[in-house]
């Protein structure tokens, strides 16, 4: 364990990429990064990334800025949940610990949205604490090195990775190894092709002597991405300038707490479902006859065929989670890039154009 340790820091120490969240050694700054990095590549995250931390510098920062201001900066990074519960953690935060992210590994993991992951990054990283961190790269590193030959995902597997993790950790610069671990995932011991002849672990790797390495880690089973049809409606009023468009503060989890359009499912396949979504939404307007068109958009688990619809002079009431926003102004609340989408789509139409498609 030791030697592999050694390596690994030596190699980590000539090879890591130079990201903005290294330069810091900030709970809070880390804690904003992990949240950004799940599921999402290091090269979108960084411009989000500084973006976020220029505008809400501290937690306390971020605590008092509204949910939309928060969501209009995650706008297009997706899995918005993780920026709700990164908010609802931070305001915890300064509300049970005066804005200071707690050194104690329980009371880190108790905060909403800090899981074991988030907490043993944050733990070893700003903390200097010897707590293991487990991601895919971790994973996929861990499963060749010690040639674990059971399914990704299943809790064997996840326990089995988690303690090898938690033995390999302790040492000088818990932190730099967990970071290692990640870096040599993600750039050497990658899913196809790993650079085994330049990897610093190759002489411990029981995967590579067994000539095992593309076998391992054995993935999940894939599920097939459902398919959903929709029926969107981008209902208007006013024009030019002055134009505004009505839009729900979706419950759906997938984009909770952000801003969309009318939406539902589509049963009927003609006009009837874009007016059930209109009298859902509690607005009435003038609704074009046909689709203006269809979008096509894809979810991790999700792919979804959306026809357009068209509707002006709308009207309706506003409240909590029913508002007119002018088109001009929805750069600064959060919106998904699904809704930016369909209303790029509809608004380059003219009104009451049918059977085109944007
Ligand atoms: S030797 Fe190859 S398979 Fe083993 S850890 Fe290194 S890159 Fe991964």
């Amino acid at each position: 364990m030791i030697a592999i340790r050694q390596k690994l820091l030596s190699w980590y120490d000539e090879a890591a990429r130079d990201l903005p969240w290294r330069q810091t050694r900030d709970p809070y700054a880390i804690w904003v990064s992990e949240v950004m990095l799940q599921q999402t590549r290091v090269e979108t995250v960084i411009p989000y990334y500084e973006r976020f931390l220029a505008s809400f510098p501290t937690p306390r920062d971020l605590a008092e800025a509204d949910e939309d201001t928060v969501l209009s900066h995650w706008s297009g990074l997706g899995y918005y949940r993780r920026a709700r519960l990164l908010h609802a953690g931070v305001r915890e935060v300064v509300a049970k610990y005066d804005g200071e992210v707690p050194e104690d590994a329980e009371a880190r993991r108790a905060l909403p949205g800090v899981g074991r992951y988030t907490a043993g990054a944050i733990g070893s990283i700003a903390f200097g604490k010897e707590e293991p961190i487990v991601d895919g790269n971790v994973t996929r590193v861990l499963a060749r090195l010690f040639r674990i030959g059971t399914q990704v995902g299943s809790s064997v597997t996840s326990k089995r990775v988690w303690e090898e993790a938690a033995r390999l950790v302790p040492g000088a610069r818990p932190g730099a190894f967990n970071q290692a671990l990640m870096e040599l995932g993600a750039t050497v011991c990658t899913p196809k092709q790993p650079s085994c002849e330049s990897c610093p672990l190759a002489d411990y790797c029981e995967a590579c002597a067994h000539g095992e390495v593309d076998e391992l880690p054995v993935p999940r089973a894939k599920k097939a991405p459902s398919q959903v049809k929709l029926a969107a409606v981008v209902a208007t009023q006013g024009r030019g300038s002055e134009q505004r468009v009505w839009l729900l503060r979706s419950e759906q989890s997938l984009f909770a707490g952000l801003w969309g359009l009318p939406m539902i499912s589509r049963n009927a396949f003609d006009s009837s479902d874009a007016r059930s979504a209109l009298r859902d939404a509690g607005i009435s307007a003038s609704l074009t006859r046909e689709s203006i068109g269809q979008l096509d958009h894809v979810l991790t688990h999700r792919r979804m065929q959306i026809d357009v619809f068209r509707a002006t002079g709308a009207k309706a009431e506003t409240s909590e989670t029913r508002r007119l926003f002018l088109i001009d102004e929805l750069g600064s609340i959060g919106v998904s890039t699904l809704t930016k989408k369909l209303l790029a789509a509809a608004l380059s139409q003219r009104s009451g154009a049918s059977g085109s498609r944007p």
